[in-house]
């Protein structure tokens, strides 16, 4: 299998939140340290973030789409956090040193367990933001399809408002939270839907049909992630493709046997078949 560039979306958001939850829900925040102020919003001074939780008890950690939210005891304060392109959250001990691109470095206390919790993020697209109530983002977020559902009326109403192709409407995220260029690709194969379609166009049995292709595509890459705690999702050596069709242009398309095309659709590459897909 070849290599293929996988960016965070809806699943790999959800294992780090499962990981998360397990390292942070019920953890007080003994220290904070932020190794490069670069990941705060333009004007947000690292004391400040330091200062707003040091002490503080994570009580959740909730995901919305791409947007992971640590909810803290007390106040109303909380935490987004999103992986951008390369973000990742990962453990160290309390005693080891800065990780490579480590950006913020939580310790916390967990029952009797102390453990160090970085984020790192080589390309430093993602976001860490500290606030005391939710993000306009996050509220404005359609429903996630794992934690709300995917009510298919009323995607089929939404969708039969909008006049792009299906495939970059899928990829606005007031529309399904989460849903990426890989999910929307292999849901849109699934669904035998050509992505070109304008969404629109498309049937309530269409919908119905990409509801299906979505919420199978976000189960199989959870089975896939598996519990470990760490997964490959950038350009890693070694990350092989594990998609049906994304990243797999020009190979066979499992279905018909036929190459599969590529084309760039709202700015975003897009692998297809042209004979499976109408
Ligand atoms: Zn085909």
């Amino acid at each position: 299998m070849q290599s293929v560039f996988i960016v965070p979306e809806l699943p790999e958001v959800e294992h780090a939140r499962r990981t998360l939850e397990r390292w942070l829900a019920g953890a007080r925040i003994d220290a904070v340290r932020v190794q490069d102020a670069r990941i705060l919003d333009v004007g947000v001074q690292p004391a400040r973030v330091v200062r707003a939780l040091t002490g503080r008890r994570v009580i959740a950690v909730d995901r919305r789409g791409k947007w992971l939210r640590l909810s803290l005891e007390g106040t109303a304060g909380r935490v987004f956090s999103h992986l951008g392109m390369t973000g990742k959250w990962v453990r160290a001990g309390v005693e080891d040193d800065a990780v490579r691109f480590e950006k913020v470095r939580l310790d916390v206390t967990k029952g009797r367990t102390r453990r160090s919790v970085r984020y790192v993020d080589p390309r430093l697209f993602g976001r860490f933001v500290v606030t005391n109530e939710d993000l306009p983002i996050w509220s404005e977020l359609g429903p996630d399809p794992l934690v709300d559902g995917i009510d298919v009326d009323a995607l089929h109403a939404k969708l039969a408002k909008r006049k792009l192709p299906i495939k970059p409407t899928l990829l606005d995220q007031s529309v399904l939270a989460g849903v990426g260029n890989i999910l929307a690709t292999e849901a849109l194969f699934t669904a035998r839907i050509d992505p070109r379609r304008p969404a629109r166009d498309l049937s309530r049995k269409e919908v119905a049909a990409l509801a299906r292709g979505i919420l199978r595509a976000i189960d199989a890459t959870l089975a896939m992630q598996g519990d470990g705690e760490t997964i490959q999702y950038v350009e890693e050596a070694g990350a092989d493709n594990p998609f049906t069709i994304y990243g797999n242009e020009g190979t066979p398309c499992p279905s018909c046997k036929r190459p599969l095309s590529k084309m760039v659709l709202g700015g975003r590459g897009t692998v297809f078949c042209v004979s499976c897909q109408r």
